[in-house]
């Protein structure tokens, strides 16, 4: 399976502006290219090479190759989206292959710049030393937070598939994160007031409005999506170490109810639930299939409706948020134990929504690496 590395670089201050010019100066040759590209409906590498590779070299000074990547990275923009002409901002990822970009050992890269090669030193944590070495020929710069980073694809050996004995449903909520089967909970309750703690001094910072309050809310909300990636690569951990030690394979919702399912949809809260059952899903995805554990999608219609013992299904069986007590068969209930056993028992849909990683979109430069980010 694929998945990305991020890797910090350290560059001194004359490296860190040879990058940061490379990048506007590649960034702005691109939207030279866009616009001939544009101009002409054209998305093909070949006619466009032909047609600006001279040019561009020329008016941007720019290298052979990189020249070629930046055709590249304007036909792949433009293919994705004919209706308009892309534009790309002086940060935009630089993309390199093996020939402009390679490592040092384990403690520098060497990466062509407008300033000629330079070899940068780099910062890796264990995982990454761990798995140096197997990434494929591309590699993407970018810049987040005044921060360079190298992102590169990199293929993670899997475990062969447990055939698995039975499976444990997991129900994901807002309260509770994550509520297993068997009666296992993840509360929501330290996220959640951690976000509620940074709503309140986003209210007040935005209100503010000067330059170094937009600076603290920048930290705010790294400080919130890291916590938040935190707590889900703990749970899903847990949940996946629990499958394999029992032999069993994981259930979830198709993700796209859940976000349907959450009552507040439009508010901060929603959005953000939603994006963290989507990262959650993704986390335990992704895990499960490193250790060979199986993981099956059901359909999520009235599964915290239904009573677990006799299957009669009702809204009234739901009496609060964390209470169930069926109408018909009087059983009693922790509602998302409830929900979780009718995951568990449901047969599973064909094709699963989610992405088996955190975010596959290298080519969307768009997007942020820390979103890409997995460690654990
Ligand atoms: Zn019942």
């Amino acid at each position: 399976m694929k998945t990305v590395l991020q890797i910090k670089l350290l560059p001194d201050a004359a490296q860190y502006a040879a990058l940061k010019d490379t990048m506007r100066v590649f960034n702005e040759a691109c939207n030279c290219i866009a616009e001939v590209a544009f101009r002409e409906q054209c998305a093909s590498k070949f006619v466009l090479q032909k047609q600006m590779y001279d040019p561009v070299r020329k008016q941007f000074g720019l290298s052979a190759q990189l020249t070629i990547r930046a055709i590249a990275k304007v036909v792949d923009a433009y293919k994705r989206d004919k209706s308009k002409q892309c534009f790309f901002k002086p940060a935009g990822a630089v993309v390199y292959d093996q020939r402009i970009l390679s490592f040092k050992g384990l403690e520098a890269v060497s990466i062509l710049t407008v300033q000629g090669r330079l070899t940068v030193a780099m910062q890796m944590g264990d995982y990454q030393r761990l798995h140096m070495g197997r990434g494929h020929g591309q590699a993407d710069l970018v810049l987040v937070d005044g921060v360079f980073y190298v992102l590169v694809v990199i293929e993670t050996p899997t475990a062969p598939s447990i055939d698995p004995n039975g499976f444990i449903g997991v129900d994901l909520g807002i309260v509770q994160i994550a509520s297993d089967s068997d009666g296992e909970s993840f509360s929501g309750e330290a996220v959640e007031n951690t976000r509620r703690r940074y709503h309140e001094l986003r209210k007040a910072l935005q209100a503010n409005g000067s330059r170094s309050a937009r600076r603290h809310l920048q930290r705010i909300r790294r400080n919130e999506s890291r916590f938040r990636r935190n707590q889900n690569h703990v749970i899903s951990r847990k949940l996946v170490e629990k499958a394999k030690d029992t032999g069993r394979g994981i259930k979830l919702e198709q993700l796209k109810y859940i976000r349907e399912r959450t009552t507040v949809r439009k508010s901060d809260r929603a959005k953000h639930s939603g994006w963290s059952f989507f990262q959650l899903q993704s986390f335990i995805e992704y895990k499960a299939k490193r250790e060979g554990v199986a993981v099956q999608y059901v359909n999520p219609r009235n599964t915290s409706r239904q009573c677990a013992a006799c299957g009669h299904t009702e809204k009234a069986n739901r009496k609060t948020q964390s209470r169930f007590q069926c109408v018909a068969c009087g059983r009693v209930a922790n509602a998302d134990q409830n929900a979780a056993i009718n995951i568990a028992a449901r047969a599973h849909v064909n094709k699963p929504i989610v992405a088996c990683n955190d975010d596959n979109g290298l080519s969307e430069h768009s997007r942020k690496p820390r979103r890409l980010r997995q460690g654990n």
